[in-house]
């Protein structure tokens, strides 16, 4: 069977991404030097030329995400952690351009040497959700949590997706790191630090508030009840003390711009409109999404299953776009629908183009390092620790639906 990939319409606003600022985002900065024109029919020869000057000096991450036209000149692609533990897997890179967002090059910063540059091409390439916890909002809802009794038996626990200072807070507070692919044994773990999941410790889980719910729930067997929201506009995150006291998972109040778009109006239209759809979703989508799919997992997760797919199955597939779009591509044997009606790209992310990637080879043959994203060395021995006790977890059971 043929697929029948089908794009969804784009937006007019899409047509500023990857250029200039972004007056929304804390990063939104434009890059000092001269980028090429997007329509220079010579991009993809001087990509290549300057890659080939530069030879091992220079290694290239793409992340999932991340569009064709940059994807074609990574030295290997992944999710944010596997794509730093590959930097870390070549010490003798002197560069590693990670095609990707801000907090992605930060944990390649804490996981490569010194001697190594981590560069992001485009600085303006921050995470949505990533910035809905900043530090200091983390640190005065610590300050909080102290004040009514609860940070004593409350263990925080970040996502990947977060800043190296919220790493480092978790490495300072007893806490750890987590992917989507190993949260349950991370939220087990944080439990068992303050009594189990059946006692009455607490996870402070950031800055992804479905995942946090997700793995609770599904997972853990906690309820919906068990889980309040912390919103850091709000004294108390919007709880009363009571609220807080009877709470088992705190979520930060954080969503993933991607994939919080998704609906389950769109697994019910999908679902009606093509016989014998899977619907696949991941994780940072919303519980509502996430219960009406058939799978959940992450990218990772959702790439296999495309793989161990049936020919001439049909999936309907909730993750970022660009990958959806190869994963259509590389699977001409069965049925690849997006989830979403309209274009449903990382547009953050998506400010790392061709252009950007060319100036930034360029600018490292001319002996110029851009945007080199330095994490100082007190954040990294504190995100360090949350980590290494992530690293030291028992391997998460593989993905299930
Ligand atoms: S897809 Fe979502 S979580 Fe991932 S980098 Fe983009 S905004 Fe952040």
């Amino acid at each position: 069977m043929t697929q029948t990939f089908q794009e969804p319409e784009a937006s007019p606003a899409l047509l500023l991404l990857g250029r200039r600022t972004d007056p929304m985002s804390e990063r939104g900065v434009d890059c000092p030097g001269d980028l090429p024109e997007p329509s220079d029919p010579d991009l993809v020869e001087r990509a290549r030329e300057a890659k080939n000057a530069l030879g091992n000096r220079v290694f290239i991450l793409g992340h999932h995400y991340q569009r064709d036209e940059v994807i074609q000149f990574a030295d290997v692609t992944g999710d944010s952690f596997k794509l730093a533990r590959d930097a870390a897997a070549r010490p003798e890179a002197e560069f590693i351009v990670f095609c990707g967002v801000h907090f992605m090059a930060e944990s390649a910063d804490i996981l490569t040497s010194d001697d190594q540059a981590v560069i992001l091409p485009d600085m303006a390439a921050g995470c949505s959700m990533a910035d809905m916890a900043g530090i200091n909002q983390v640190e005065d809802a610590w300050a909080q949590l102290d004040e009514v009794g609860i940070a004593a038996r409350t263990v925080p626990v970040t996502y990947m997706n977060s800043t190296a200072a919220i790493k480092a807070f978790c490495g300072r507070h007893g806490g750890a790191v987590c992917t989507s692919s190993n949260a349950e044994v991370a939220l087990r773990w944080a439990f068992e630090r303050v009594g189990g999941v059946d006692g009455d410790g607490k996870v402070l889980f950031m800055p992804d508030q479905h995942l946090g719910r997700n793995t609770a729930v599904l997972h853990l067997g906690l309820g919906l009840n068990d889980c309040i929201v912390w919103d850091p506009r709000k004294p108390l995150g919007g709880n009363t003390p009571g609220e807080l006291a009877a709470a088992r998972v705190i979520l930060w109040k954080g969503h993933c711009s991607v994939h919080g778009r998704f609906r389950k109006d769109n697994v019910d239209a999908l679902r009606a409109s093509v016989p014998a759809i899977n619907i696949v979703v991941h994780p940072e989508c919303t519980h509502e999404v996430v219960t009406s799919a058939d799978y959940v997992g992450s990218t990772e997760y959702i790439i296999k299953a495309l793989e161990a797919a049936e020919p001439g199955s049909a999936w309907g597939i909730g993750t970022e776009l660009n990958l959806v779009r190869r994963l259509a591509n590389a699977h001409p044997d069965k049925q690849v629908h997006f989830l979403e009606d309209t274009v449903c790209f990382c547009s953050t992310m998506n400010r790392i183009d061709l252009p950007h990637l060319v100036w930034t080879l360029e600018s490292l043959v001319a002996g110029n390092v851009p945007h080199r994203i330095v994490v100082d060395k007190t954040t990294q021995e504190q995100a360090r620790i949350a980590l290494d006790r992530m690293l030291a977890l028992p391997a998460a059971e593989p993905e299930k639906d």
